[in-house]
């Protein structure tokens, strides 16, 4: 049976307006829709006169100006980056230019291995953070305090950002409530991000809000059917290879039914992710190194009987 995820897709807002969603939570939407980034990126303040934002966003001039137009009566004292994909980080440098706040985040793009481009937002590689941020790290300022939690997955140096006082968690990419998360290889990896799903489901976050559309309110329900849902995309990936289809393009065709056709090499990069996670637990082989061209097969196939 087909696991069922309830998505968060109602999402009221205006963009270019700094508007409160929460005690000593506000966000602005950047007008930069698209099929991975839903409504657009949505930059969050947090607390009053002493500010952090979450994610920038991307180099877009309208938003940044709405940004810095709405702060315009306060002090950014901190420039927090859950990851390094263009439609996140690209504004830190010309809000640090503005405010002289330092920025926040785990490390360079791929760890500054520049390897074959992404399929979604891409890499920003011109971001380095002015302070690197490991998991369960204190960042303190005003009348907030974050915790880190370092989630890799979706990119290897994703951060979420924890409000321990009231709960909130700042999920970034790693959990959105619009839509499942890109995983693409080679800097995303399957492996990785279903040990990020379990990290969160054994933290006791009251809310989560994404970068991308609204906020979470069950999270753990949510991050459960995540993770039900892997598990029966990665039982469907066995099923194609138990009947001989073996090759990347026929398991999406098979597994992806209705797919918006914009979403194809994204969907092509998920079922490698699986099939690399697989063949590092030795369940899959392939005919040379795991890669988009790949065929596939079972390493251990069960005796037919
Ligand atoms: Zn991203």
């Amino acid at each position: 049976m087909a696991v069922e995820i309830s998505y968060r897709r109602e999402f009221a807002f205006e963009y270019g307006r700094l508007e409160p969603v929460a005690p000593g939570v506000r966000r602005i939407v950047a007008r930069n829709p698209g099929p991975f980034t839903f409504k657009g990126t949505g930059t969050y303040v947090v607390g009053e006169g002493e500010v952090a934002v979450i994610d920038p966003g991307p180099d877009l001039a309208e938003h940044i100006a709405a940004l810095m137009a709405s702060l315009a009566d306060e002090q950014v004292t901190h420039i927090l980056v859950t990851h390094t994909h263009r439609d996140h980080s690209p504004a830190a440098k010309a809000l640090k230019q503005a405010t002289g706040a330092p920025t926040y985040g785990f490390g360079p793009h791929a760890g500054g291995n520049r390897g074959e481009p992404g399929v979604e937002e891409g890499g920003d590689w011109d971001f380095g953070p002015d302070i690197v941020v490991r998991d369960g790290d204190r960042i303190e300022g005003g009348k907030w305090r974050f915790e880190a939690v370092h989630t890799p997955g979706h990119t290897s140096n994703h951060l979420c950002f924890a409000l321990p006082d009231p709960g909130i968690l700042f999920s970034g990419d790693h959990v959105m409530g619009w839509s499942t998360s890109v995983i693409a290889p080679p800097d995303g990896d399957m492996a990785a991000y279903m040990a990020s799903l379990d990290k969160l489901l054994a933290r006791r976050d009251s809310v989560f809000w994404p970068t991308h559309g609204p906020a979470i309110n069950e999270p753990q329900l949510h991050v459960r059917a995540f993770i039900a849902h892997r598990r029966e995309r990665e039982a469907g990936i066995i099923e194609c290879l138990k009947s001989g289809v073996e090759t990347i393009e026929a398991m999406v065709e098979r597994l992806y039914i209705g797919l918006n056709p914009a979403l194809r090499r994204a969907a092509g990069r998920s079922v490698l992710a699986h099939l690399i996670d697989l063949s590092g637990r030795d369940i899959v082989a392939a005919d040379g190194p795991p890669t988009a061209d790949a065929h596939f097969r079972l390493r251990h196939p069960p005796r037919q009987g």
